[in-house]
């Protein structure tokens, strides 16, 4: 059986007019009723990839299809098949909620009455009923973005892409905004979310895309980035010489580099104290040690903004 993916990009290169290469050529695949992070810093290409996918920024080369549909030979069908929420609010903030969602279903040919029906709904969905005639001025951080939310789904999308919703609002937002994204997933949306917190990919997200520099560095399941995180790699320098064969450890992987260097990788939980003395059984002396960084971690470092960029 061949399964259409919800979003299959191909090639996708953006220069933009003042020559940054913002993507270099992306290949990505996410499946229908997926719940899928991308994941870069600043800068990487997030909301250049988003906004080519959802026909707000043309390509400079490549390919996009959303369930089938190539975004450039049929736009509008495209479209029709897409929520976004954007990263900044962009609503008419002397507009009432029920408005801004009654109109902007107008805008894509919904008829008003159930233009009204689908904006009950979705004021309901995103716990602001009681707000409905209020002018959204007055609406807290979280609403307003409940409220993009909201508008996003007013034409019933079957994906719904989300570019860094919870950026720079408060940890309490933040998990109201993750129990909405959960129940629109679990009701049968696709549902595609930019971040930058390591943490919101790994609470929500099935699979995941990590972006860097305009390029996709990692393409994989949650559980299996996860755990290529957990494993912590040294390099031990030998007295002497290796012996041909190396001592079986569980869990650990041992690589003799050169006849006096060693590559260990193992998990992150055990004690180096057990490999010393595993090695020192066959033999086998270590004179010294040091990390030998992970670019994986390197790169979530940065993610996780607990180095400078
Ligand atoms: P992210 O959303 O991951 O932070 P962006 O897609 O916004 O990244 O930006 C990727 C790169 O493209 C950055 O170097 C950024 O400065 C550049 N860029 C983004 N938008 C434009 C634009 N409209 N014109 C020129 N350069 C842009
Ligand atoms: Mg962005």
């Amino acid at each position: 059986m061949s399964v259409i993916p919800a979003l299959r990009v191909s090639g996708l290169r953006k220069v933009y007019a003042n020559g940054v290469e913002a993507l270099r050529g992306i290949d990505l695949d996410v499946a229908e009723g997926d719940f899928f992070a991308l994941l870069g810093p600043n800068g990487a290409g997030k909301s250049t990839l988003i906004g080519i996918v959802s026909s707000l920024v043309n390509a400079s080369a490549g390919q996009v299809e959303v369930f089938g549909v190539d975004i450039a030979r049929h736009r509008e069908q495209a479209m029709r098949l897409i929520g976004l929420v954007p990263q900044e609010i962009n609503f008419n903030l002397f507009e009432k909620p029920l408005d801004i969602l009654v109109n902007y279903a107008g805008f894509y040919g919904v008829p008003r009455d159930e233009a009204v029906r689908r904006a009950h709904e979705e004021l309901e969905r995103a716990q602001l009923a009681g707000k409905a005639r209020m002018m959204s001025r007055t609406l807290s951080g979280g609403m307003k973005r409940r409220l993009m939310i909201a508008r996003a789904l007013m034409t019933r999308p079957k994906l719904l892409i989300l570019d860094e919703p919870t950026a720079g609002v408060d940890i309490e937002i933040r998990r109201g905004m993750w129990k909405l994204m959960r129940e629109i997933n679990a009701a049968g949306t696709t549902v595609i979310l930019t971040t930058h917190y390591l943490e919101e990919a790994e609470d929500l997200c099935r699979h995941i895309a990590i972006i860097d520099r305009g390029r996709i560095v990692q393409h994989s399941t949650m559980k299996a980035l996860l755990a290529t995180l957990d494993v912590e790699a040294f390099v031990f320098d030998i007295d002497g010489v290796l012996p041909a064969s190396l001592p079986m450890l569980d869990g650990v992987c041992l690589t003799a580099r050169d006849p006096h260097t060693l590559d260990v990788e193992m998990p992150r939980a055990m004690d180096l104290n057990g490999v010393f003395a595993a090695l020192a059984a066959q033999g086998i002396r270590v004179r010294s040690m040091r990390n030998r960084t992970n670019r994986l971690e390197e790169l979530f470092v940065r993610l996780t903004g607990k180095e400078a960029a």
